[in-house]
Formats: structure tokens, sequence, C-alpha cells
């Protein structure tokens, strides 16, 4: 009876999805990601190869068999969800070669399984999208009867990409997605106040079709639809703000086809299963139905401009045209905003930065407040006039701002958000202990003002009146090729007043919280962001191999911990190269290779198991140690030296590196001489950019004191780039310091086995013998090693 009843009411929904099977090989499974939307939900399988499955739903279970496959090292046997639509995935090798994912579904879930192929650096990938056809439906239902009612102006915001599609990616990770949502819940929370009714396409991180965001702007009858984007270009120097309509003819440029070419490929990229590829507008019926629609977005578009040009540089100074897929609504002024270069490493930080973000976000509040004034948005007209952009006030270092505390705001995070440290606000406003601050108080932040320069550094300096490039970098212990380098200026004296100028990424991250406690929705790359810090450290911070395999309620680790355990081998995917694998573990390429013996660097292939690190008989010091550094995205020479109290030349003669801009993400730098012969003394030393006379006295062993009489100096502050500096005798100065016996050299680049066994006259198999050494071949750069003799 039972099992008549059971077979009865079971849907049994058989699917088979067959391949001309390929030899052997099996579909490696790479990773199982996951997303949701207020009403569906979406899982993806990262696969090596395109796979074959079968599928069966039993009343709220989905069962996903993968054929001929095995799962990879990274991937979970459970995935608990608590998704509105799916609770659970459990993950299961039933028989020979069939992988079975197990999803726990809510009920009335409806279930839509399809193969997406590679793209780009994407993989192969089983998509399964539930959706949950009664939430679609009230929500609709919401949308239009607001749409009717309407009494107010209703505008919806559309922060670009999101999910799997992330959009352009900056130097450092950031990742449009993560950026472009802060920027349009800023602006949402400006206009909310100013009366408008806002509603966005998307509120977290998922993928939402081209399609669905602009039904989602009809459902509302919207006045206004703004798309916000970053820029990416294949040129790192390309800047600026621009803002673009839609055009049927050509576009304005060719620079503007591209960019909306690769715009519409969001679609495919995100796994939009509906996703009609060929965008043809017939120009004819798009004229008809939009010549006003047009009209009012390219006069709304110049006013953004307009406010725009207040916080930021122009890439062009009118309203682009561009056949942008999203920009398609016959009868609503749509415009798509591209705030700014993810691409540019000036302008990445700028979007990284609270204060750009929230002047964006005003500048185009205040457009909309211009173009479509509404009684209660009106008393803001003014204001806007007044508005000071806070990412420049506090760079130009002339105004004061006055910042009103909110709740939950402290010290640290005010300071932060407003590239000044919590020594000076505390100045400033005479506040006695760190804690004694309150919502709804007034703290004066001085601009530019900083009491401790060792502190932080501003990410951006604005350019004053009678300033020179050297004064900016000697003011912020920056070499000025570093300085021009980072700003792509090709002549000292090209700099002008209002300029913004990047300066080197803050050696150290502001003070943060240790830990930070995930909320519902969040991700990675805005947490990262949040506290300064990339996605990459982040995940590594916290041994995390992907970027969503996060929940809500863990709680992150915001501090490296020396000895985070990590993955003791790399699974090759697609799109990863032995740079993209270094860099993700903190290696070198050159380590990678000595370690695997790859020969060369492109010698490597999809399912690869790359070892990340040696046995531990093989490596007598560790990897980590205190006299290297790895150099991170956006490190310069000038503030490696910095930070570890060496000059620049020191570092290039260390490490034999030939011209300053020549290092790369990666790269370990060996930070101390340890070789036999120390350098020879020389009579007088020549200052070098942020050189401090602290650290020429011990660079010399000498006291200050010492160096300030020898030189007839009056006050210690009083030394110049290119100044010659006496170094005086030092008499307390004669302890030896290396061993007769055994002795530590580094490995420099290019050095070999047998030139070290040369130079130190003993032979390459003693040497082998004291440091473990398997292979004459395995030494790299950095590497310490023992000279027995
Ligand atoms: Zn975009």
């Amino acid at each position: 009876m039972k099992r008549k009843a059971l077979s009865f009411f079971i849907l049994l929904l058989v699917l088979f999805v067959l391949f001309p099977s390929r030899g052997f090989a099996l579909t490696g499974i790479i990773n199982i990601r996951h997303w949701t939307a207020p009403d569906n939900s979406r899982i993806v399988i990262d696969t090596t190869s395109e796979a074959s499955y079968a599928i069966l739903k039993d009343g709220e279970k989905l069962i996903v068999d993968i054929f001929q496959s095995e799962l990879l090292p990274d991937v979970s046997s459970e995935y608990l969800i608590g998704m509105p639509a799916v609770s659970k995935i459990t993950v299961k090798e039933v028989d020979k070669n069939t992988t079975r994912l197990e999803i726990d579904l809510a009920k009335n879930v409806s279930t839509s399984v399809f193969n997406l192929g590679e793209i780009l650096d994407k993989p192969h990938r089983i998509v399964i999208d539930l959706s949950m056809p009664e939430i679609e439906r009230q929500e609709t239902d919401e949308r239009i009867r607001i749409g009717v009612e309407g009494k107010k102006r209703i505008i919806v915001l559309d922060p670009g990409h999101g999910g799997e599609d992330p959009g352009a990616i900056g130097l450092l990770g950031t990742q449009e997605k993560d950026i472009v949502l802060q920027i349009a819940r800023e602006l949402r929370e400006l206009l909310v106040e100013r009366g408008y009714k806002i509603f966005m396409t998307r509120d977290g991180d998922y993928f939402v079709s081209l399609e669905q965001r602009g039904r989602i702007a009809r459902q509302y009858n919207a006045d206004l639809f703004i798309s916000i984007h970053a820029d990416a270009a294949t040129t790192r120097q390309a800047r600026g703000s621009s803002v673009y309509s839609l055009s049927t003819i050509a576009a304005s440029d060719e620079a503007s086809r591209l960019l909306a070419a690769s715009q519409n490929l969001s679609d495919i990229i995100g796994g939009d299963p509906d996703s009609n590829n060929n965008f043809e507008v017939d120009p004819i019926l798009l004229n008809m139905l939009q010549t006003e629609a047009l009209n009012k977005a390219r006069s709304f578009g110049s006013t953004s401009l307009e406010m725009l040009k207040r916080v930021n540089d122009l890439k062009f100074n009118t309203v682009q045209g561009a056949p942008f897929r999203v920009l398609r609504l016959p009868d609503i002024p749509a415009i798509l905003v591209e705030t700014a270069y993810l691409s540019n490493p000036q302008e990445e930080l700028l979007l990284r930065s609270k204060a750009f973000r929230r002047d964006i976000a005003w500048a185009v509040a205040a457009a909309v407040t211009q173009y479509m004034p509404i009684p209660s948005s009106l008393a803001f007209l003014e204001k806007d006039a007044q508005y000071r952009p806070q990412s420049h006030a506090v760079a130009l270092g002339k105004k004061d701002i006055i910042y009103k505390v909110k709740r939950g705001d402290n010290l640290e995070t005010i300071a932060a958000d407003h590239g000044t440290t919590v020594r000076t606000l505390m100045e400033a406003n005479k506040i006695k202990s760190k804690n004694r601050i309150y919502a709804g108080q007034s703290l004066k932040i001085p601009g530019g003002y900083i009491v401790d320069e060792t502190d932080t550094t501003p990410a951006v300096y604005t350019v004053a009146s009678g300033d020179t490039l050297e004064r900016v970098a000697r003011r912020y212990g920056v070499s000025m090729a570093d300085l021009m380098r980072i700003n792509n200026i090709q002549s000292k004296d090209r700099i002008y007043i209002g300029q913004r100028l990047a300066l080197a990424p803050p050696s150290s991250a502001p003070s943060r919280p240790a830990a930070h406690v995930i909320a519902r929705g969040e991700t990675l790359g805005e947490i990262a962001l949040q506290y300064g810090i990339t996605t990459a450290q982040l995940m590594r911070m916290n041994n995390i191999k992907a970027p969503d395999r996060i929940f809500a309620g863990q709680k992150l680790s915001l501090s490296e911990s020396p000895s985070s355990p990590r993955a003791e081998t790399h699974v090759v995917t697609r799109g990863d190269t032995l740079e993209r694998i270094a860099r993700r573990y903190d290696m070198t390429v050159e380590e990678l290779m000595r370690l695997n013996n790859i020969q060369s660097q492109n010698r490597i292939y999809i399912d690869q198991k790359i070892a990340l690190s040696a046995p531990p008989s093989a490596s007598p010091f560790p990897a980590r140690s205190a006299t290297t550094y790895v150099v991170l995205p956006g490190d310069t020479l000038g503030g490696i030296a910095q930070k570890n109290d060496l000059t620049v030349a020191e570092l290039m003669r260390l490490n034999n590196i030939k011209s300053q801009d020549r290092i790369y993400a990666g790269q370990r730098l060996v930070l101390a001489d340890t070789s036999a012969e120390s350098p020879a003394r020389p009579e007088k030393h020549v200052v070098t950019s942020g050189e401090a006379l602290e650290q020429i006295a011990r660079r010399y062993d000498v006291t200050v004191a010492d160096l300030m009489e020898a030189n007839n100096l009056q006050s210690r502050d009083r030394i110049y780039v290119g100044q010659k500096i006496s170094i005086p005798e030092n008499l307390g100065a004669g302890a030896g310091n290396a061993k007769a016996t055994e002795q530590i050299y580094t490995v420099g680049r290019g050095d070999t086995l047998e030139g070290i066994a040369k130079r130190f006259n003993t032979t390459i198999e003693s040497l082998m013998a004291a440091n473990n050494l398997e292979s004459s071949n395995l030494i790299f750069a950095g590497q310490k090693i023992i000279i027995s003799q």
C-alpha cells in the first residue's frame, strides 16, 4: 500500500543530458557555490568539463546525479545553507564515478537545471535555479500596485552585475558588483531622505538578468532608471566618470560601443538561461517609442555630469550614446553611470574609500533633485549648492569638516572613513577617552592634518597651491619615482592644483576590530572593503577556499595569523596561471615552479595538483621569515623600504633589482644582508626620500646625537633628500657577528648551489646535506642556506 501511494505521489522527473563519452576522463567537481535573492536561489556546480547529469525531483528533495565525475579536494560533503528556497545540500559519491547532490527544498519551489559553457575565466557549470513563484507573483503585484498608485516620484536604482558576474575587477581585487551595490545603497538613503520612492533591481549579491532589471523598472512604472557601474579599460591610464544613454545608431565612439558590448555580456557571464544574445534594436520602432524618454535621459544625464564634475574628473563632458541592453526601456528615461575606473589604480583606491562612494552618491542624488524636484526635495537644492565633497576636503588639507556621530560609530571607523587618525580626532575635539563619543555629537575633522604620520597615510592627496611633487613625496614618505609611476605623471612639473594623487596604499591598514561577524547577505568583498583589506587577504586570514564559502553568523578574523594553516595542494582550474596561484597562496612563481619541478611558467594544465609546500624535512627554514617580504599588489619599493627601515637603494642592492618599478606582486624580497661580507661603511651617507635621521643612525650603529654633532645639524628634522651626511666613527662597535664554523647565506637571484659552494670554498654535497636539499636545483632567491665548511 505504502509503496503504491508513494509511487503515485512522487513527481518523477528524469532528465538525461548525455554527451559522447570522452575516453575515461572524469569530470572534476571543482566547487559548489550558491547565492540567494528575495524570490529565488541559485546553486552553481563548477566542473572541469561539460558534465552529464540526471535530475530527480521527489517532493521537497531534488537529486542531481553527475555521471563520470569525481569530487576535487575543495568540495565539502555538506552545505548548510538556510536560504528561503533551500536548507541543505548533501554531496556523496553513490557508485563508481557518480556524484550525487541531495538538495533539501522548501515547499512550492520550482526548479530549473541547465549547463553553462565556459566563458572568460568561468569554468563549465551546472546551474540549479530554484524559484519561488508565489513570492515572485507577490512581488510583481506589489510593484504594479505601487506603480499605479505612485503619487511620489519613483526611481529604480540598478547596481550592475552580482552573483556569478563580478563585473570589473581592480588590481587590488576590488569587484565592481560590491562597489556599485554600496554606492546604490548610499544613493537610496540620500534619495529617500529627499522624499523619493526608491527601489533597487538587486539588494544583495545575486544575479539578475538584464531583462529582469528592465522588467522591474516597468512594473514600478518608474520615472527614472539609473544603472550604476564602475568602468574597466585595457589601459590603466583611463579614468574619470561618464554617463551613458541608449543609442541605436552608432555609439559615440568605438570605446563606448565596446563598453556596451562587454556589459551586454552580463547575462552570458552570469548565466541567464533565456538570454538572447543578439541584441538588435529596430531603430525605427525604438525611435517612435523612445524619442521623449531619450531626450529626458540625455537631459538628466547632463545634469548628472554637472554634479559628478564636482566630485571626480569626467571622462567625457557630454552624455555618451551606446547600445546598453539594460537601458532598453521604451518609455522610462534611463541612464547608466560609470562612476570611475576600477582598472585605474588611483580610482580603485578612490572607489574603495567610503567618502568617495558617498560623494558619487551625492552627485547623483543632487542631479535627481535638480532634474525632478518634488516639494520634499526643494530644501536640498541650496544644500547641494554648498556641498563640499568629502574625499576632496580631507585631502585638500584646508577646510575642516563637521561630522555628526551616528549610532554604532566609533572613532576608529570615523577616522578610517575620513582618511585621518584617531589621535587627530581626539586632539581636534579635545576628547579624553576614545569611548567618550555619542550619537548626535558634532566632531570636527581637520582636513588632511595628521598628527602621527606613521599611523596612517590617506589613499589620495589633492594638490594644493604651492605644492610640488617633491613636497608631497617627502610628506608621505613616497619616492618621487613611485608617485610619478602610480599617477602616470610624465614630468615632475606637470601637476596642477586640485589634481588628486594616489599615494602608495597605506603600509598598515587603519586599526580595525579583531573579528567581524557576517551578517545575512554580506559578501566577502564587501567585508574586505569595509576594513580596507583585499578579499584575498581576508580569505587567507580565515583559510577560506572560495569567496562564497561563508555563512551568516560566521566569525571572521581580521588579522593575519602567522600560523594560519593552508591547503597543501592546489588543483589547477580553468583560467589559473602560476602567477594567480602564487598570489592566492602568498608565494612566488619561482617557489611554485621549484616545489613542483615545473620548467616553464606556461606548463600547467587543468586538474594538475600543485604542491604548495615542501615536505617538512626539505625546508629547514620557515618560508615566511622576518627577513623576507612578499610584495603585495600596490606595494612600491619606497613603501616596503620604509616599512622595514631600509632605503630603496639598499632594497634594490639586496635583491639585485635594477629599476625601481621592477617589482611585482608575489615577489619575495630579501630584507637583510646575511652574507658573509657586511657593507662597507661609507664616509658619507646620501639621504634618500623618506629617510629620517634615526634610520641613518641605526643603520650605521651610531646615535642621532653623534650624527647631529658630526654634521652640525640644529634639528633632527632638518635633513633633505640628497644631503650628504658624515658618518662618525662608532667607538663602541666591534662585536663579531659571523661564527667561524657555520654561517647563513641568503640566496640571491641567479645564484646556483655550485656558485655558492665555490664562493664559500665548500662542496655542493655538503651544502645539500647541511640544508636537507634533495636536489641541487632546489634553491630559490631569498632562501636561507647554512654554509658549513
Ligand atoms: Zn559594469
